[in-house]
């Protein structure tokens, strides 16, 4: 009796502290909205939603989960780092996505930028170079219920053109130049960002339009720091 009455209390503690370990997390991710992505000026209803129903400490290494939500980008493993929650929301927010859209990500990593995606549009296609961070995030988004995102191992130079053309095309590592495959992959009047530039320096952040007609415009928008555009034969 009094043993049962101890699994009993010993079950309530967990499902009390777990309930309130989940609350406190979406106390933080509600204040990260605000704060760091909403005060700098990202507007889209669909991608600030996005942002405060991801849950990001589950993408990071477990030592790092209770930073998942400061304004700071932080390791992943494999010496890769999930970018600061606010470039997560500006490049989601200025590739303009829709519920209809299908979209490309290079660099997979934690999934977590997938993720955030996912939340909006009907189907995410994302590519990761390192093995295993492919596998733990293919397995994580799937644990997450994110059935609409599907992860492949190999080098995202190369897009994936099976699945293309693109409404959008997010790339989160950083190459020295855009590669032609991916703006190939690019519908008409969709959007693609990419950090381009050396992957020892600042680089730009760089918006690619493909008008309808084909032409395809560049511009800059803000200096960055991303890990490197690795590729299958560096
Ligand atoms: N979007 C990720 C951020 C990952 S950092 C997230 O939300 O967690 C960038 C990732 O790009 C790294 O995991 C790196 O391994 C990957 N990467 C670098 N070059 C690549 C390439 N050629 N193809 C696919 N992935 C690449």
């Amino acid at each position: 009796m009094s043993k049962l009455y101890l699994v009993c209390a010993a079950a309530l503690v967990f499902l009390f502290s777990s309930s309130m370990a989940s609350d406190e997390n979406k106390t933080l991710r509600t204040m990260m909205v605000e704060q760091q992505i909403k005060a700098r000026g990202i507007t889209d209803e669909a991608t600030l939603q996005a942002m405060a129903a991801v849950e990001r400490h589950r993408f990071v290494d477990g030592a790092m989960s209770e930073r998942a939500y400061e304004d700071r980008p932080l390791p992943i493993g494999h010496g890769q780092t999930i970018s600061q929650p606010f470039i997560v929301a500006y490049m989601t927010e200025i590739v303009q996505p829709k519920p209809e859209h299908r979209v490309l990500e290079i660099g997979a990593g934690s999934g977590y930028q997938a993720a955030v995606l996912a939340e909006i549009v009907e189907k995410v296609y994302t590519i990761e170079i390192v093995e295993p961070l492919a596998k733990s995030a293919g397995a994580l988004l799937q644990e997450l219920g994110y059935d609409n995102v599907e992860v492949r191992h190999g080098d995202g130079y190369y897009g994936w053109p099976d699945a293309g053309p693109f409404d959008s095309i997010v790339v989160t590592a950083a190459a020295s130049y855009i590669p032609p495959p991916l703006i190939e992959q690019l519908k008409e009047g969709g959007r693609m960002i990419i950090p381009v530039g050396s992957p020892l320096r600042t680089q730009q952040l760089m918006l690619v339009e493909k008008k309808e007609g084909g032409e395809v415009q560049t511009r800059s928008l803000m200096p960055v720091r991303f890990v490197p555009f690795t590729r299958t034969d560096d």
